[in-house]
């Protein structure tokens, strides 16, 4: 199949034409989430950018086959190997069994994703499910001499890899070494850089998942999930490996390093990672314990999809500030262009030359990079072009494959108007409106955001569009 569709791979640092193993097809693996908590917007954007390149790959005739995992076990708080597991601390902070965080955590997850028109990976496989395949990785590696059991856990030697930091050029590999000296050390290691692949030991006796293996009872790393449920459902070969930018290292590059040594061959040819999005504090992170959700962003008046479509706006590869500023902006603009789609006739025939012109320019930028915000430039272009509302709308359903912005059904807002409310409270309001303008005004956008929230507090939403501020008491 000829085909032009790049991307950047992380692996070789150059923007690359992908050739899959086998013509046509492509194996795709997600780093899935690790259910102790409520996806924050920031791991969303990684799904909704991932989703992005699946459908991209299949617009332009692939055939994909996505497996994602869902990390229940093994995932501690430090991505290095320290720390207590992430699901243990989910549940006892809920007074709830890991099993019973991980159902709960694993079904808000796909809630947001459907919320997001984020579509399902063709397998999902949660760790759980796998320890007998893992129990058998390990026992390949101890075999073949790439692994060592000291103080009772399995630990992966990374000294045997002519070439462990994989993703790094020479200066950044040198700087790589000293990346972990905050982190407590483990005594056992014979390298600062090994890693568990099977643990029976760990400060936490409590730990509440355990499984008999050759080497005492206990639990899997965090890495070898990855490897050995994408080996279980795409063989030896993969294609694309997806996760965020912070998979990198150590997560990717371990993966790498374990499941190349246990197969004696290249393991998977393309990287793709997304770049965070970050909050005014930095990174947004689960373990900070304040983060924005989708059912937030929801319970102050924004359509899910308006996430999506702010996402869409800007590259992957670059790091993004939410601010609820801008995602106002984004709201009004889908809805005016909703409202724009819901006014075409379609009457008429589909003019099948300007169809296959729109739709090459379309499969172009995706091709490019994952350009999404060319994407969506091309839909406002086709809004003006000379061309009949048929071939619009035609063009607009096929390209929504793709953007699933929910471009032709969504609901046009009708002018909303503001509930009566008594007057002492309605002054209330319009004050606290004029005050978030001015600060607004003034670019105090965390001024606005705390009126906002002030007002949210109160059971009082507000909203922007076109017409101005519209507000509501829940
Ligand atoms: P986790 O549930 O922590 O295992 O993370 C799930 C996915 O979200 C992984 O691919 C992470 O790399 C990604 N991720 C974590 N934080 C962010 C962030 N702030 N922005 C974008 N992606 C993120
Ligand atoms: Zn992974």
């Amino acid at each position: 199949m000829e085909n032009k569709f790049q991307f950047y791979n992380t692996l070789t640092r150059k923007v690359e034409t992908i050739v899959p193993h086998e013509d046509g097809k492509i194996a795709m693996y997600t780093c899935g989430p690790t259910v102790y908590h409520y996806a924050h917007i920031g791991n969303l954007r990684s799904y909704i950018m991932e989703d992005i390149l699946e459908k991209s790959l299949r617009y332009v005739g692939y055939d994909v086959k996505r497996v994602m995992n869902i990390t229940d076990v093994g995932h501690l708080s430090s991505d290095a190997d320290t720390g207590e597991d992430k699901m243990l601390k989910g549940a006892k902070r809920e007074h709830k069994t890991v099993m019973e965080i991980a159902k709960f955590y694993t079904d808000a997850f796909f809630e947001d994703c459907k919320k997001l028109n984020i579509k399902t990976p063709d397998v999902v496989e949660p760790a759980t499910n796998c320890i007998p395949e893992f129990i058998h990785m390990v026992e390949v590696l101890l075999e073949k001499d790439y692994a060592y059991v000291a103080g009772g856990n399995v630990y992966f030697d990374t000294s045997k890899l002519e070439d462990y930091y994989v993703f790094s050029s020479q200066s950044e590999k040198e700087l790589l070494v000293g990346v972990r000296d905050d982190v407590e050390e483990d005594e056992n290691k014979k390298n600062k850089n090994d890693f568990v692949l099977w643990f029976t030991k760990s400060k936490f006796e409590d730990q509440a998942l355990k499984w008999d293996s050759p080497w005492g009872v206990g639990y899997p790393g965090w890495h070898i999930e990855c490897s050995c449920i994408s080996m279980k459902h795409l063989g030896e070969y993969m294609d694309i490996h997806c996760g965020g930018v912070d998979n990198i290292f150590p997560h990717h590059t371990n993966e790498i390093a374990q499941s190349e040594s246990y197969l004696g061959h290249k393991w998977c040819n393309y990287w793709f990672h997304v770049n965070h999005l970050n909050d005014k504090s930095g990174k947004m992170s689960k373990s900070k314990g304040d983060f924005l959700t989708v059912s937030l962003l929801q319970e102050k008046g924004y359509d899910p999809i308006v996430y999506r479509m702010f996402c869409l706006q800007s590259h992957y590869r670059k790091p993004l500030e939410f601010s609820y500023e801008v995602l106002d902006n984004v709201s009004a603009a889908y809805a005016k262009l909703v409202k724009k789609i819901a006014d075409l006739k379609a009457d008429g025939a589909v003019d099948e030359a300007q169809f296959a012109e729109y739709k090459e320019k379309f499969a172009d930028a995706l091709s490019n990079d994952l350009n999404t915000s060319m994407a969506i430039t091309i839909v406002y272009d086709l809004l003006k072009a000379d061309m009949n509302d048929a071939t619009k709308l035609a063009l607009i359903k096929d390209f929504d494959y793709v953007l699933s912005l929910n471009l032709t059904t969504a609901q046009v807002a009708k002018p909303e108007e503001n509930q009566s409310v008594d007057a002492e409270l309605e002054q209330y309001i319009l004050a606290k409106i004029e005050e978030r303008k001015e600060a607004k005004k003034a670019k105090d956008f965390a001024k606005a955001d705390a009126i906002r929230d002030e007002l949210l507090a109160k059971g009082i939403v507000i909203k922007d569009t076109r017409e101005g501020v519209i507000w509501h008491v829940q």
